[in-house]
């Protein structure tokens, strides 16, 4: 599933493909994604994009009207082609622009969102979201206000939108080993100087793998935008039964619900 990493290598991508540009139509090969692709985005006709922004996982395409709303769901990508690079399979939107290219929406699982809004403010998606990961709202004393009163194990706190965004399962389990914060510690039981280094951890972890997209921006925009891509910097996660990197101790896995959590229980406390 592509997280936040991905989405804003995605947004850096594409934006100066976009911004500038006019687009001319779009063509919808198959609307039916997690909810149908909105009217208003088949009828769109002439318009230039003013902005590629990114709020969460959802990238918002700024028109003078309004806004494309996209989500790439499980397994959705986004490329930037030239207009007669011919449609494969999954390939279930195409954005004409004219530049001479075409920003090409493909989805093999058919989870992503092509959705439009006349405005940001208040709309379902991205109301009740909280703060992004990477501004100076998301701090150590936001973090540990927030965990006075909760009784649940860090990890799945963590991954809860309304507390930030962004903190998927890969990169849950990634800032907790950098913190050295043990998943099943309870949120409550963090002291002060827990939340600061975890906040700075779910930053350098987040701030890190944007990099690491950033630098190889041409390889990403032709893939499938599988999380796989940043594998060989991850510490812990899918490592069950490796040796950690810092004390050589096996990496342990268990279950937070339905997902997966990995870490290592010399590093972790
Ligand atoms: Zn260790």
């Amino acid at each position: 599933m592509p997280e936040l990493p991905e989405v804003e290598t995605s947004r850096r991508g594409i934006e100066p493909h976009l911004v500038g540009a006019t687009i001319q139509f779009v063509e919808v090969r198959n609307g039916r994604l997690r909810w149908p692709v909105s009217d208003e985005i088949y009828r769109l006709s002439d318009v230039p994009v003013l902005s590629v922004q990114r709020r969460a996982k959802y990238l918002l395409l700024e028109l003078p009207t309004g806004w494309i709303i996209v989500h790439l769901g499980m397994s959705g990508s986004l490329r930037v082609l030239p207009q007669d690079a011919p449609p494969e399979k999954h390939d279930h939107v195409d954005v004409i622009l004219s530049n001479g290219k075409c920003l090409r929406y493909t989805d093999p699982r058919r989870f992503g969102a092509w959705l439009w809004a006349s405005e940001l403010e208040g709309h379902p998606v991205l109301a009740h979201l909280g703060p992004e990961p990477l501004t100076e709202v998301f701090n150590a004393e936001y973090l540990y206000q927030k965990s006075r009163s909760k009784k649940i194990a860090v990890k799945p706190w963590l991954m809860d939108n309304k507390l930030v965004v962004g903190v998927g399962n890969i990169y849950a389990s990634e800032s907790l080993f950098a913190a050295g914060i043990h998943p099943d510690r309870v949120a409550h039981s963090l002291s002060p100087e827990d939340a600061k280094r975890l906040t700075q951890a779910i930053k350098a972890v987040l701030a890190h793998s944007i990099e690491q997209g950033g630098t190889t921006l041409r390889d990403f925009l032709q893939t499938d935008g599988k999380p796989g891509y940043f594998a060989q910097e991850l510490q812990v996660y899918g490592r069950a039964g490796e040796l950690c990197r810092q004390c050589g101790t096996a990496i342990k896995s268990g279950k937070h619900g339905q997902r997966t959590t990995f870490w290592c229980p010399c590093c972790q406390h």
